[in-house]
């Protein structure tokens, strides 16, 4: 059945990680803080698809302070020229964060908690020093664990 497939394919994620799903970090559409949302560039981020984006600061792509939910551009008014920085100040959504090796049940019991559903995925760089640097490497949504297990029972038929 259906259902039976379903669920060998959720067991099927048990051994695997976050980096295994995630979208990696070049495919990531993100911006910078200081982004003008004029009429030209909001076409743009309506046009990219997606629902949100990874939002950096200090022209660093490490950085990311914010998440910029394409809804909030919805009320805005174009003329007003708001930065991006503005606009997230305003609704405040916060950014999770996650380690690539973190095992994908894990991830998905962090999701069924909170209501983010989508998680910047960092890297540890160098473990030798006492402050510990990352990267990141990815963005990992509810969307890529869902998809990872329907492709265990297509895979199966
Ligand atoms: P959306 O609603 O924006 O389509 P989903 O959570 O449905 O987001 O995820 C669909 C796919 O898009 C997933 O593979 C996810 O990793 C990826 N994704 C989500 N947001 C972005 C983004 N800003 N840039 C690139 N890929 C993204």
């Amino acid at each position: 059945s259906n259902e039976l497939k379903i669920a060998v394919g959720a067991m099927e994620i048990a051994d695997k990680v976050v980096s295994d799903v995630m979208t990696r970090i070049n495919d990531v559409f993100m911006l910078p803080d200081t982004t003008i949302l004029n009429a030209r560039t909001v076409m743009q981020i309506v046009k990219m698809g997606y629902t949100r984006i990874p939002v950096y600061t200090a022209g660093d792509k490490n950085n990311v302070t914010d998440l910029l939910f394409v809804k909030d551009l919805a009320l805005l008014d174009p003329d007003d020229n708001f930065t991006v920085k503005t606009v997230c100040g305003y609704h405040k959504h916060p950014v999770k964060f996650v380690m690539n090796d973190t095992p994908l049940p894990c991830l998905l019991e962090a999701f069924k908690k909170g209501d983010g559903h989508l998680a910047m995925v960092k890297r540890l760089v160098n473990s030798s020093e006492h402050d510990p640097a990352y990267e990141l490497v990815g963005v990992v949504t509810l969307e890529d664990i869902v998809e990872e297990i329907l492709q265990a029972e297509i895979n199966d038929e």
